[in-house]
């Protein structure tokens, strides 16, 4: 459906591989919360990391429904997988879009997971308000000198490149700040420990603390006082990223519960047969569906060159807000199996939940959504 021989061909390697390597261990990775290198070894030899990237750079060169599709299929297998893939896409997709030759060079790297990079944005005082800021670069010769702290670092914990985003001009608000590309090996970094999450385990988000650390000449990405456009610029992507993944999460519980239903019994037949089940499990199948194609929509206008906000953040915040309300189904469908440890769909509602938080809360995506109506109008 909508998609033509390469998406679908796509989709088949994903999907064999997520259903042979990565939905296998789903259950082992969430209880050790361990970071799995060896499929993303195997996901960057299979050309999983940087969909985007074009063919002259050593990509694939595939669009943004492309993208979406894996980041479906991945996400169905474990979530956390499909996290992985996302944040290496926004930060090849920056790459591309705004960086040297020279910083291009360090694509292949980032694409076979030998560099593993952190999206370093968030600090205690700047969550969604991200110009409250206050990491800073300072000038010093031909480089600058970084100093400050960022939280909730996806990757933190065993990253060795970091694309953060400092403050370069204190007076200018969002357009004095820049995003330099730091080896997190370099004197006067900093790892806090590992968090412990509720949801997406494997998944390694930590703090990182930045003293005085000596930033080279080639290490501003683009322009100066020009990080805080870029960062935005690429988050109706990252938002596309988000939605597909959540409704991997959802995709899952369904397949879950359908298996279930068809094999559970009481009052002497399979639960599949009652009413109140046939309903849960109708209504998880339409709202993945709607979801689905609200993903398809906003990746397409993407792709076309259309203004894709209003439907990425419509994509979002309708995703998240329907994985969690579809996935609490299918624990409600496993009955009292669904709130044990080890049964797929406890952990799948746990993933859910952060797809409502992370890449822009959902109260977020609902004032873009109506900022956007107010200013264009409300014709589709
Ligand atoms: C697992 C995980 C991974 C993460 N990965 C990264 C990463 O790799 N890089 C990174 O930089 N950050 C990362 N983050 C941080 C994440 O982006 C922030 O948590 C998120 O932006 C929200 O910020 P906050 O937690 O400070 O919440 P706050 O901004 O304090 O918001 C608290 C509540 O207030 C609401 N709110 C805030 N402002 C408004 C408003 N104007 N109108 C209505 N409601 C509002 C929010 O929606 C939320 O419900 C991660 C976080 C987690 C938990």
């Amino acid at each position: 459906m909508f998609l033509n021989e390469t998406q679908e061909e796509v989709r088949a390697t994903t999907r064999s591989f997520v259903n042979a390597v990565v939905r296998p261990a789903a259950e082992a990775l969430d209880r050790e919360e361990r970071f799995p290198a060896e499929i993303y070894e195997e996901m960057g030899k299979l050309g999983l990391f940087g969909i985007a990237v074009p063919e002259e750079l050593g990509g694939p060169g595939f669009d943004t429904l492309t993208y979406a599709v894996v980041m479906e299929e991945l996400s169905r297998g474990y979530a956390s997988v499909a996290d992985q893939c996302g944040l290496v896409e926004l930060i090849t997709t920056l790459l591309v879009r705004h960086g040297t030759p020279e910083q291009q060079k360090l694509l292949p790297s980032i694409m076979s997971m030998q560099q593993k990079v952190a999206y370093c944005i968030t600090e205690p005082e700047a969550g969604t308000d991200v110009s409250g800021i206050r990491t800073t670069a300072v000038k010093d010769g031909e480089g600058w000198v970084l100093n400050g702290g960022k939280i909730w670092i996806h990757n933190a914990p065993v990253a060795d490149l970091g694309f953060v985003l400092a403050r370069t001009d204190k007076e200018a608000g969002n357009r004095g700040m820049s995003i330099f590309i730091v080896d997190l090996h370099a004197k006067g970094v900093e790892r806090g420990p590992k968090e412990h999450k509720m949801g997406q385990r494997a998944s390694q988000v930590g703090a990182l603390d930045f003293q005085d650390v000596r930033l080279g000449p080639n290490a501003l990405l683009g322009e100066m006082n020009r990080g805080f456009h870029m960062m935005m610029s690429v988050l109706d992507k990252g938002r596309v990223g988000i939605a597909s993944l959540a409704v991997g999460i959802a995709q899952a519980g369904l397949e879950a519960a359908v298996e279930y239903a068809g094999t559970r019994k009481q009052f002497g037949k399979h639960i599949s047969e009652f009413q109140g089940v046939q309903w849960l499990l109708a209504d998880m199948a339409k709202d993945i569906e709607a979801a689905r194609l609200l993903v398809y929509a906003a990746a397409m206008k993407i792709d076309h060159g259309l203004d894709a906000t209003r439907s990425c953040s419509m994509a979002k915040c309708f995703a998240g807000d329907m994985a969690v309300a579809r996935t609490a189904d299918a624990v409600q469908v496993f009955g009292g199996s669904g709130y044990i440890r080890g049964f797929e769909v406890e952990r799948l509602y746990r993933d859910a939940k952060i797809t409502q938080i992370y890449e822009g809360t959902n109260q977020i995506q609902r004032m873009i959504i109506a900022r956007e109506l107010l200013k264009k109008g409300a014709t589709a």
